[in-house]
């Protein structure tokens, strides 16, 4: 499925629509350049799952973020600063998942595919527009 988003909250409201299809154990892998929506892509996510989401951002100084309260955990991962494919191999990414949702930005940097995993695509368009390509 591929849309069109013209702001910051049609992007949130597709990432909501999608939460509502996840369920315990799913692995979302968010793909884009610096700006193309993956943070925003996870608000609505969180938002989505019923997890508080005013704080997603993208984690600065932290690998991994949880969201809870919602229907399932959040968990989400930046692999933006993680080089080493060793350091991404030693976060575990596919025991964390178990009992939640995982997100991961920048999922280009997985050193391996993981099994059953939904791919978010996030491109610029013109102006504020997005073109999102979902795989599920
Ligand atoms: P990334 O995590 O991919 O680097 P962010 O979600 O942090 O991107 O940032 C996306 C930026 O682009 C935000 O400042 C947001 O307000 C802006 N923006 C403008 N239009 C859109 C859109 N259609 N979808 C998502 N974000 C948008
Ligand atoms: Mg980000």
């Amino acid at each position: 499925m591929t849309i069109t988003t013209h702001n910051e909250n049609e992007t949130v409201d597709a990432a909501i629509d999608l939460a509502s299809t996840l369920r315990e154990g799913d692995v979302v892998l968010l793909f884009g350049d610096l700006g193309a929506g993956k943070t925003a892509f996870t608000r609505g996510l969180a938002i989505g799952l019923g997890a508080a989401a005013e704080d997603v951002s993208s984690p600065t100084f932290t690998i991994m973020q949880e969201y809870r309260g919602g229907r399932l955990p959040l968990f989400h991962v930046d692999l933006y600063r993680l080089d080493d494919p060793r350091e991404i191999e030693d976060l575990g990414l596919d025991e964390l998942a178990v009992d939640g949702v995982l997100a991961i930005e920048w999922a280009d940097k997985l050193p391996r595919p993981i099994a059953g995993a939904v791919s978010v695509r996030l491109a610029h368009g013109e102006d504020d527009s997005r073109t999102i390509q979902i795989d599920n």
